[in-house]
């Protein structure tokens, strides 16, 4: 049997006809760039955040650039993050000529670790006269960017009680997460991407809102920042063919928009039946006597009264024997990935910052223990049952 990593062909049948329907209107109106369709679906993301405002932009790498040089983070900055994430997270911090700081992960929920960051900052950092702090090299460090993980949000509480404490910017990697939940202690029930300053999302096509292609979004709070984001993304220009701060070219289109427009509101559907798969692989791993072999996503908010506590954007075990399994389920056809097989701060580009192999064991151990196991909403008990009755002939 053939259990793909992620299939969305089933997807794409139920909503071929009305997506190729809004594709054809915009064909038929000729305005590809910034129009009804973009608006449409920055309203309809504000319903389904609850966020105030948000900016279509080009991708989530793009959302992360453009929120960065919204706050006018550059040389002699730092920004906290974890080292266990997809590039773009650090990569855009460094495109601005700031210093990435990586903070170890905590093991079991795979998110960047509050204690570390609080120990991190205890002993390395020190605050100025003006309140900012500031690393060993003297970099000022202003911002925090937490990654909600696999689908996982970030235990906020800690993070904004450190990030109030020292005056540090929240922008939430939410390009993982669009629709989980976490309840906050003073803000109550929140979604993904609205816990902090911003929240940045991808629509890359595999991500659990996905285009035809790239796409992201920003959702904010502030009405200035709104503004300012709005005319960053449009190369800073403010009237046209002024420009008072440099941005680029960070636009969303309209056929993109429509499409994701088309699919916004099948999305909590989708997220109940990633969810439903999640607890059938559960059952079939427990039921297998695996669990002493496999280690399976921690479900640390489940009793907090959430619908999506998770979200499953991937479903990623962990065992010490990660590359033989992944070598036994290739053999049977099964599609699995390692996300991620390197660490950030052990990356070449990033050799510069003086990391080495040993600094961040957590990171360390989860590129070298975890894999990503087949999930979609579609993805058959049948399909799930033979994936794990795979890893339970590897374990004989
Ligand atoms: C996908 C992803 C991004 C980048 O989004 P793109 O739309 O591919 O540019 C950033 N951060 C994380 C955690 C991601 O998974």
């Amino acid at each position: 049997m053939r259990v793909p990593l992620l299939d969305l062909n089933e997807q794409y049948r139920f909503l071929a006809e009305p997506i190729r329907e809004r594709i054809d209107k915009v064909l038929a109106s000729q305005r590809f760039i910034l129009g009804p369709n973009v608006e449409a679906f920055e309203q309809a993301i504000c319903r389904f955040t609850g966020a105030p405002h948000a900016i279509g932009l080009s991708s989530g790498t793009d959302a992360l650039l453009a929120i960065l040089m919204a706050h006018e983070i550059g040389p002699g900055d730092a920004v906290i993050t974890t080292p266990y994430s997809f590039f773009a997270t650090a990569g855009c911090v460094a495109r601005l000529g700031a210093t990435p700081i990586f903070v170890d992960i905590d093991l079991a929920t795979y998110n960047i670790s509050s204690s570390e960051l609080q120990r991190y900052i205890e002993k390395r950092c020190h605050t100025d006269s003006s309140g900012s702090l500031i690393d060993s090299e003297g970099r000022k460090i202003r911002a925090i960017i937490p990654v909600h993980l696999f689908g996982l949000c970030c235990e906020m509480d800690p993070i904004h009680t450190i990030s109030e404490r020292y005056n540090l910017d929240v922008i939430e990697d939410a390009a993982q997460a669009i629709g989980a939940q976490y309840r906050t202690k003073h803000m109550g029930l929140r979604k993904a991407g609205t816990m902090g300053e911003a929240g940045c999302f991808s629509f890359y096509p595999s991500k659990n809102l996905g285009a035809a292609g790239d796409a992201g979004m920003i959702v904010c709070r502030d009405e200035e920042l709104a503004k300012r984001l709005r005319v960053i993304r449009q190369h800073g220009m403010e009237p046209r063919y002024h420009h008072q701060i440099i941005g680029g070219n960070f636009r969303l289109d309209e056929i993109q928009a429509a499409i994701l427009d088309v699919k916004l509101p099948h999305l909590e559907e989708w997220s109940a039946r990633r969810r439903a798969a999640a607890d059938f692989y559960r059952d079939e791993f427990t039921g297998a006597g695996l669990t002493d072999r496999v280690t399976l996503p921690l479900e640390p908010y489940r009793e907090h009264g959430l619908i999506n506590h998770h979200i499953y954007h991937q479903y990623v075990i962990r065992t010490s024997q990660r590359d033989g399994v992944r070598e036994h389920l290739t053999k049977k056809e099964i599609g699995t990935e390692i996300y991620y097989p390197v660490g950030l701060h052990l990356q070449k580009c990033f050799a510069y910052l003086g990391y080495k192999e040993g600094d961040f064991p957590e990171a360390e151990r989860a590129t070298r223990e975890t894999l990503a196991l087949p999930i979609y909403p579609e993805i058959s008990r049948e399909a799930q049952r033979y994936v794990v009755g795979a890893i339970a002939e590897f374990f004989g």
